[in-house]
């Protein structure tokens, strides 16, 4: 096995653990949650989706989950540990042309890697009586299946405001609330920068990402202290240059559809 790959395949490990926050020998979830100031209420504008840039790959049109598998670990580390291992097709439900995170199968991901990209995706969070916080209509998108933005109702939902939709998970909150009713479609677009880590695997550049919510900017070039962590501070671990973007199944019946990237 290789160093580098080696590395990887332990910081996935631990990261799989809770991770520990140096500074404070019992972390609590709410230690990382940054409630004030609350991201003030843009109603975006008429912003729609259309068809895909003829460069386009197309992750999502509607018709299947062929683009999408069910991650173990990590496919890329499993494979060198088991050659004989099958990645097992993604199970999320489609209807109506629109994927639907179905509870407790866990996260799926792209079968096709990506370093720096420009991503479209829609989604679209349910009406649900009594939920609210972190509870109504949470999942999420991982790029390179570590870096979380997050996919929750947050019209009329307060949460911690960097914990709400458009945050960069815990690292940064949105620069304003552009969030549409429960059961509207919505639209992110991510620009992503992939951190760059040099032979020796030391970090040699960070993550960086900007995001439009409805057409409305809401992360202008911002720079990833690590990979999401939901409790303690994160720490950049050496990983490949191109991995999975992966979705989150938080229990909750959140739809995608019209998914598509560009390699940049
Ligand atoms: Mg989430």
């Amino acid at each position: 096995m290789k160093i580098p790959t080696l590395l990887y395949l332990m910081a996935s490990i631990m990261l799989l653990m809770i991770p520990p926050a140096f500074s404070n020998q019992n972390p609590k979830p709410e230690d990382t949650e940054v409630w004030d100031p609350e991201p003030m209420v843009v109603i975006p504008g008429d912003y729609s989706t259309s068809r895909a840039p003829s460069d386009a790959i197309i992750l999502f049109d509607g018709s299947s989950l062929s683009a999408w598998q069910k991650p173990p670990i990590n496919p890329e580390v499993v494979k060198e540990m088991n050659p004989d291992y099958e990645n097992k097709p993604a199970d999320w439900d489609v209807i109506d042309g629109e994927m639907v995170v179905k509870k407790r199968t866990g996260a799926i991901e792209t079968k096709q890697a990506f370093g720096d990209l420009q991503l479209h995706i829609e989604w679209m969070t349910p009406y649900a009586e009594g939920k609210k916080g972190q509870g109504y209509s949470n999942s999420g998108i991982f790029l390179m299946s570590f870096y979380e933005i997050q996919v929750l109702n947050s019209y009329e939902n307060r949460t911690y405001s960097n914990g709400q939709a458009g945050s960069i998970y815990k690292q940064h909150t949105p620069l304003v609330n552009a969030c549409r009713k429960p059961g509207d479609w919505q639209v992110y677009d991510i620009i992503f920068k992939a951190p760059v880590f040099d032979k020796e695997g030391s970090l040699k550049s960070t993550a960086k990402i900007t995001a439009f919510h409805n057409g409305v900017l809401i992360h202008n070039h911002v720079e990833l202290i690590g990979p999401t962590v939901y409790i303690g501070t994160p720490n950049y671990v050496t990983h490949p240059a191109k991995l999975p973007l992966r979705l989150q199944d938080h229990g909750d019946p959140v739809r995608y559809r019209n998914i598509w990237v560009r390699e940049l």
